[in-house]
Formats: C-alpha cells, sequence, structure tokens
C-alpha cells in the first residue's frame, strides 16, 4: 500500500513503525476471514482491512479523528486473529496501538465516554480499589440493573459492568516478596500477579506458586510490580501505561542485577503480550529505558512455556475429566503459543479438547466486554455454543479476562490450576466439589 506522510511526520518513530506496517499491506483481504466484528457485522470498515485505511488515512493527515474512524477502531477488539492469518506480516498491533493513541489524543468523546474510561483506567489497575468497586457493584445489583435502560449504550455498558461483578468475591491473599523452593533450588524467577487477578481469582496465582516452588523455582513477587500497563494501553491512554510500565521494569530490573531472574513468569496472557513488546514500547526512550525493556522483554515467557522448559510432570494418576481447551488470543495470536497448553494438559492426563472456531475471541478482550457490550455478549454466545458442543467437565484457559467472560455454564480454571491439582496440588475452587466426588 502507498503511503503520503510528511517528512516532518516521518521524524516522529511512531509514524516510522506505522508507514512500514501499511506499506506492507497488499489489501488482499485474507484477515477479514478471522476478523470476529467482521465476522458478526459484515462491514468492512469493522474488518482489518478497513480499519488499516481508516488508520491511514486518519494519520496521513493530521487531523482530529473523526465520529466514523473512533467507531471502527474502538470496535477492534485487539485480538489480532488478522495478525495471525496475514500472508504479508502486516504487523496490526503496532498500527493499531498508534491509532488507539491519537483517537485519544484528537477526538473529543461524550462526557458519559470520557468518564467511564477515566474509571476504568483508574480502577482496574488498583486491586484495592478496584475490590471495594466490586463489593458496591455487587451490592447495587438487584437495585440497581432493573432501573438501566436497555436502549441507551451508556445504561447497556453500566448493565455490562455490572454483570461482570462475581456474586462472591475470594477472601483477599496475602502477598509474599519471596516464596522459597521446595528441596533443592534450580532456579529463580519473577512472577506478575497483575491487577485484577488477584482480586476475582486469587487462587490461580496461588496455584502457580505452590507448582512452581514444587519444581524447585524461587519465586519473587516484587510488591512495586502491580499493573503491566495493557489494560490503559488498550484504551489508548499511552502515558499511563509507559508509567505503569516504567515501575513494573524498574522492579523487575532490580531483581535481575540483584539475586538474578532466569524468566520472568506470566499467567495473564494479556500482560504477557504486552510485556514481551517492552523491548519495542520503550526502544525510542531515553537511557537506560531501551536496554532495559529489552531484558525484561527477553526474559518474559507464558507460565506452560516455562513449564515445559523445566520439565512438568503430574504426580496424581488421571482423574478421567473432559477439558474444553479455550485458547486467548493474547496467547495464541499475540504471542503465538497454541500448542504447549495442550500437550502440558494432555501430559497431566486430561482429555483435551477445542471448539470449533477456536480462533475466534471470546468478547473479553481487556475492557472491551465493559465498552462495547452487545458485540462482547454476541461473542460470547458463540463461544460458550461452540464449547457446549464439546461436552466438557471444564473449560481451561490462560487468561483471567476469558475466564471470567466465560463463567456461567461449566467451571471454567486458569490452565495452571489443573496443572498444579495434577502434580498434588489442592483442587481449584470451581473444580473442588466434582473432584473430590470422583476421588470419593
Ligand atoms: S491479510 Fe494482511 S496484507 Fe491482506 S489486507 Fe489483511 S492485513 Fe493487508
Ligand atoms: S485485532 Fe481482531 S477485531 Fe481487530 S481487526 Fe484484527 S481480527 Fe479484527
Amino acid at each position: 500500500m502507498q503511503t503520503q506522510f510528511s517528512r516532518e511526520q516521518l521524524r516522529d518513530p511512531d509514524y516510522v513503525s506505522s508507514n512500514q506496517v501499511l506499506r506492507t499491506c497488499v489489501h488482499c483481504g485474507f484477515c477479514t476471514a478471522t476478523c470476529p466484528t467482521f465476522v458478526l457485522l459484515g462491514d468492512e470498515l469493522d474488518s482489518p482491512r478497513g480499519r488499516i485505511y481508516l488508520m491511514k488515512e486518519m494519520l496521513e493527515k493530521g487531523t482530529p479523528a473523526t465520529a466514523e474512524t473512533a467507531l471502527h477502531i474502538d470496535r477492534c477488539l485487539g485480538c489480532f486473529a488478522c495478525m495471525t492469518t496475514c500472508p504479508s506480516g502486516v504487523h496490526y498491533r503496532n498500527l493499531l496501538e498508534h491509532g488507539r493513541t491519537y483517537i485519544e489524543a484528537t477526538y473529543q468523546r461524550s462526557w458519559q465516554d470520557r468518564a467511564l474510561r477515566f474509571v476504568l483506567a483508574n480502577v482496574l489497575p488498583r486491586p484495592g480499589l478496584f475490590r471495594l468497586s466490586l463489593i458496591g457493584a455487587r451490592l447495587a445489583r438487584p437495585f440497581v440493573v432493573p432501573l438501566l435502560p436497555r436502549q441507551f449504550q451508556l445504561t447497556r455498558r453500566l448493565r455490562a459492568m455490572l454483570a461482570l461483578a462475581p456474586a462472591r468475591l475470594p477472601e483477599a491473599a496475602t502477598q509474599q516478596r519471596i516464596y522459597p523452593p521446595v528441596g533443592e533450588k534450580r532456579g529463580r524467577v519473577a512472577l506478575l500477579t497483575g491487577c485484577a487477578q488477584p482480586v476475582l481469582a486469587p487462587d490461580i496465582n496461588a496455584a502457580t506458586i505452590r507448582l512452581l516452588n514444587r519444581m524447585g523455582i524461587e519465586v519473587v513477587v516484587p510488591p512495586e510490580v502491580v499493573c503491566c500497563g495493557a489494560l490503559t494501553q488498550h484504551m489508548g491512554r499511552h502515558a499511563d501505561a509507559m508509567a505503569a510500565a516504567r515501575k513494573t521494569i524498574a522492579a523487575w530490573h532490580e531483581e535481575i542485577e540483584g539475586d538474578g531472574l532466569d524468566a520472568v513468569v506470566i499467567n495473564t496472557s494479556g500482560c504477557g503480550t504486552s510485556i514481551k513488546d517492552y523491548g519495542f514500547t520503550f526502544r525510542n526512550e531515553a537511557a537506560p529505558w531501551p536496554d532495559r525493556a529489552a531484558k525484561v522483554s527477553a526474559l518474559a515467557v507464558d507460565i506452560t512455556t516455562y513449564l515445559e522448559r523445566v520439565g512438568y510432570r503430574p504426580a496424581r494418576p488421571p482423574c478421567g475429566l473432559r477439558v474444553a481447551y479455550h485458547s486467548a488470543c493474547s496467547l495464541q495470536h499475540g504471542q503465538g503459543i497454541t500448542a504447549s497448553p495442550k500437550n502440558l494438559l494432555r501430559m497431566a492426563g486430561f482429555t483435551v479438547t477445542e471448539p470449533n472456531e477456536s480462533h475466534l475471541c471470546c468478547g473479553s478482550a481487556g475492557t472491551y466486554n465493559m465498552l462495547q457490550p452487545d458485540i462482547a455478549e454476541r461473542l460470547r454466545e458463540r463461544k460458550l455454543l461452540a464449547i457446549g458442543a464439546l461436552h466438557a467437565d471444564v473449560i481451561a484457559t490462560g487468561n483471567i479476562g476469558c475466564l471470567m467472560q466465560l463463567s456461567g455454564t461449566i467451571p471454567v480454571v486458569h490452565t495452571v490450576q489443573l496443572l498444579d491439582y495434577m502434580a498434588g496440588g489442592p483442587a481449584p475452587p470451581a473444580l473442588r466439589a466434582s473432584l473430590e466426588e470422583t476421588a470419593a
């Protein structure tokens, strides 16, 4: 695709990157077939190719984003199925990040939209505040939801936010800085515990730590690391995202320089995609950030990659559970990890199945299910229908967002909770009753 950026624009590294991405696209349209929003809405402007054109025009012109461009870019899930499909290697993610940041800086959203985005960007990355807001949402839900009409976008969004608050919040887990290995020490890793995950499902981090410790791995969780910046980046709030990422990099860098790290282990694949990209994100920042960010990115691994690397072995006999594996977009499209989780689950003795259209997003996508509840709900229903056909006992996935989005029918757990159980850990809370029944 030909581009027409000015010399002035091409002095900005973000424009240089977007220019390269745009020039790689040959507008063949192969990506449209696997784009969830195009599959649902059938509008070219809700396809990757259409969005690429919209962003090209917006960035080349250098004028404020139009309502039409903001609408179609906002509808993009950031699932990156298009990147997996594209035969030309178009790096849509880098272009989308530039486009979202540009829209956030130039487009005047309604006050309701701005207020909602402000709340999400400031509450979700703060676990204490997030916990309080979930308790408030749960208490308010029975009284407030009947008063919220369905015909307005704002009230539909509020309904979606209230619906996502779990009926029961698990106890908040106390967090140590260092979790020592059991037996001989074989390695040392940092674990990203995340911002929303410890509030919604603290057992995921507990299972990860238990499993790694049992394998002889020391786990360090620096208290300074809370949010990696992915959530705010998805909303185009680049400055907030960079501030969170800088704090995270600084804390892990201290560990790298101190007692050393073999890996930075991530069990929230949405965050993993961003952290693996830190090297690129910080490439033009002042020293020492590019070097530090690149080191962190080089050490970042998904928990399943790390477990394969250190040699996961189950300790229990197979329990006969049939697992529907839901491949989170951030894991399959963002990080290219497809086989490891399924291999590990099979090695642990589970029967592993995958739904039709496993490449399609479940609609979670960071804050998407709250900002675009209608599309998100259609994707959720479609995904649950495909999973239902598998007649599985449990859904396993590698991202807390998908876990929350798909909850409600059959139990949903994180892959690492099943692996920990089969390696001798306790049953995941969502499966405790059924596993105890099987064992009895
Ligand atoms: S498949 Fe790739 S090259 Fe073809 S239109 Fe989509 S992004 Fe462009
Ligand atoms: S990131 Fe997902 S929703 Fe967005 S254009 Fe690509 S495939 Fe479509």
